[in-house]
């Protein structure tokens, strides 16, 4: 029942229920219109024609929006889907409506006027909310001038008068709430923007290195995890490789920290220019790097480091110094799944260290 009177879930559902329940108000207000006539107070001719439009206006809405048709109002002249203006119009007019044909009690169509006002100015936007209260007063104050010419023995025009200062006053200080409201709603969304950056920045320092912003050890095992599981299922190959810059206290000691640094940097980058899309490259530690290389076997592994190494071979570090050339030793080994994990990396890093023994500049089987 409530899908069939609502629709399918969504924004739209949320609109169709606004315009239901705007139906449900005029509904309630042409009850009280009808006790209003049953006590005399009001004549046929000037209710039924209004209790009949306010219902007809709310099934109106009710349909427009129950059927899409506001949706295609917005992509036709640029609507906004809850048709906020047009109801608040509606709305307005009903309010005035009321006022001009309710006698002694039309007092009360201000409260309506007013609560028309304030459901406008909490979804419209500033300039329009405050148009269409600046436009709620100039009606007003032509009604009751209408009802004052027509009949100054029932619409007094100090009675007249009085209305038009309380409506006043009561839309000034909705209009300065609704101002704050918006203001709020502002610094609200700012923060949210600015928490949002945090969290990205914050989680940006969680899983990259500083210095040359690979990411961090952290963030490769999370990775391998999410690779090494995947890969088993689909029994396809990994490959790990521990690599370990040679001789790096030397560049340290000959070209300065802050040379060893840029050397750091600039071999990511050589290293990262040189990856397929999925290999990822790590900064383990110091000058240890972790490589993950997915759907590679151990022998592609090789031929991949040995690609690296020839890379490095002919682009020098010149901006450190003239022809200052770098080489690395690695271990290279196959992941299994990710229970292997750990030992993967510890076979990676003893077959490194025998790359070492042999003379360097090469890269070992684990
Ligand atoms: P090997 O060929 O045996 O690996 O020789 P190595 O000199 O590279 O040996 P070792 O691993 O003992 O030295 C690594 C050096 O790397 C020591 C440390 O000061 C330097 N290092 C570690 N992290 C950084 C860094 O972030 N910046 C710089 N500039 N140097 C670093
Ligand atoms: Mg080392
Ligand atoms: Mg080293």
């Amino acid at each position: 029942m409530a899908d069939w009177l609502l629709g399918p879930a969504g924004p739209q559902r949320w609109r169709v229920t606004q315009s239901l329940l705007a139906l449900g108000a005029y509904a309630v207000l042409t009850l009280v219109l009808a006790w209003q006539w049953r006590l005399d107070l009001i004549r046929t001719r000037a209710a039924l024609p209004l209790g009949l439009s306010g219902l007809a206006c709310g099934m109106v809405f009710y349909g427009l929006t129950r059927s899409g048709g506001n949706l295609l109002l917005q992509r036709r002249f640029g609507w906004e889907p809850s048709l906020t203006l047009a109801q608040s119009i509606a709305g307005l007019v009903g309010a005035l409506w009321i006022y001009l044909v309710a006698g002694p009690t039309r007092g009360a169509a201000l409260g309506l006027l007013v609560l028309v006002v304030v459901f406008a100015m909490f979804r419209l936007g500033p300039r329009e909310a405050l148009g269409l209260a600046a436009a709620a007063l100039l009606l007003l104050g032509a009604a009751s001038r209408w009802l004052t010419l027509s009949d100054a023995f029932h619409f007094p025009a100090d009675v007249e008068a009085l209305h038009m200062a309380y409506t006043t006053v009561v839309l000034t200080g909705v209009a300065l709430l609704a101002m704050r409201v918006t203001q709020l709603r502002e610094q609200h969304q700012q923060q949210r923007v600015a928490l949002q950056q945090a969290l990205t920045r914050i989680s940006e320092l969680a899983t990259r290195d500083e210095l040359t912003g690979l990411p961090n050890r952290r963030a490769i095992l999370d990775q391998l995890a999410t690779e090494t599981a995947r890969h088993a299922r689909k029994k396809l190959p990994l490959a790990v490789a521990l690599i370990d810059l040679d001789h790096f206290k030397r560049i340290n000691d000959q070209h300065g920290h802050a040379g060893g640094d840029q050397v750091l940097r600039g071999f990511a980058h050589r290293v990262e220019s040189e990856l397929r899309g999925g290999d990822v490259m790590a900064r383990w530690g110091g000058e240890e790097f972790l490589l993950m290389l997915p759907d590679t076997s151990v022998e592609a592994a090789q031929q991949c480091l040995d690609r690296l190494r020839e890379r490095l071979r002919q682009t020098p570090f010149d901006e450190v110094s003239p022809g200052l050339s770098i080489t690395f030793s690695a271990g290279v080994t196959g992941c299994l799944g990710q229970g292997d994990i750990d030992s993967a990396i510890e076979r990676a890093d003893q077959a490194m260290y025998r790359a070492k023994q042999a003379g360097r500049d090469r890269a070992e089987f684990g």
